[in-house]
């Protein structure tokens, strides 16, 4: 009676185990960036350009007819070499400051202090950087991407597709934006509860010590470092948990080095959102390494990459 009880319980663990496994063969992860990828960062950041741009005329002391020529004119030096405007943080070159308004304006600041010749000693700029970045930032719109609500509609509504949001913002401002798109939708909502926010992805650290230090891109002279410890805890943690491997994950952002090195690197899917400032180095490399990786342009394509 015990041998055939014990048979039975075996035989039900063993059915639940390959009913386990063909799910979690169809079941995919996709970790999606939020700003500038969701949002348009570029409208967003309107309020929040135009009301630093007149800081930095008040901090040099002259006029915005003496600064914006200046300002114009860095800004175009650093569109034009992405590779070598990079987000400094802890002397690395993290991510390209081209590619969102709150990076580009902090490397457009350094060149227009340069010019003036004020504020030259570096933790005085630091913390002048730092200051502006928080009054100002405040001041930011939302403006979203076309087709975004339709594209985490589709990707909510699909049986084997589980959506979070990792990203370096804080958590409540991004909840605070779902509600205002998903206008009382319940399904969109949930989302709110799958934001890993304050991500940290720009933290070089040397962890995780399995994957490569750094990679490196034609086209771009330095390195592209891959050991983000904080950014790997929150994608390992959610491979964990939905217990998928790494190529049933799918990860969309619009910086690659950002968002999308790491988990390439680990394996996962990769869609990159392009706009007008993405680098030209990220765009082919992505191109190169298709299909575990592709250029998203419209939201819409989402879905279809991660279903490839
Ligand atoms: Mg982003």
């Amino acid at each position: 009676m015990i041998k055939r009880r014990t048979g039975k319980v075996r035989s039900l663990v063993l059915t639940t185990i390959k009913q386990t496994e063909e799910k979690n063969m169809t079941k995919r992860l996709v970790v999606l960036d939020f700003d500038g990828t969701i949002t348009d960062a570029e409208e967003e950041g309107k309020p929040f350009v135009a009301s630093y741009s007149n800081d930095l005329c008040l901090l040099v002391g002259k006029t915005p007819e003496d600064v914006m020529p200046v300002l114009r004119s860095v800004e175009a030096k650093i569109a034009a070499d992405p590779g070598n405007n990079g987000w400094l943080y802890n002397k690395l070159i993290v991510a390209p400051a081209t590619v969102d308004p709150y990076l580009r304006m902090r490397a457009i600041a350094l060149r227009v202090f340069d010019h003036f010749k004020m504020f030259m000693n570096p933790s005085d700029r630091d913390s002048l950087l730092n200051f502006l970045y928080k009054r100002n930032y405040p001041l930011s719109g939302v403006a979203f991407k076309k087709d975004s609500l339709q594209m985490l509609r589709e990707l909510c509504a699909h049986k084997d597709i589980i959506v979070y949001v990792v990203t370096n913002s804080d958590t409540a401002g991004v909840c605070k934006k779902i509600t205002t798109l998903s206008a009382g939708n319940d399904e969109l909502m949930r989302i709110c509860d799958q934001v890993i926010g304050d991500a940290k992805k720009y933290l070089v650290d040397g962890r995780p010590d399995h994957v490569a230090e750094s990679i490196t891109l034609p086209g771009l002279e330095r390195p592209v470092y891959l050991r983000r410890s904080a950014y790997f805890k929150a994608l390992e943690y959610l491979r964990e948990l939905n217990g998928v491997n790494w190529d049933a994950v799918t990860v969309i952002g619009d910086i690659f080095e950002l968002d999308l090195a790491l988990p390439f690197a680990l394996g996962a899917r990769v869609g990159l959102v392009i706009n007008k400032f993405t680098p030209k180095y990220e765009r082919d490399f992505i191109t190169a390494n298709s299909p575990q990786a592709s250029c998203i342009n419209l939201l819409n394509e989402v879905l279809p990459f991660v279903l490839q």
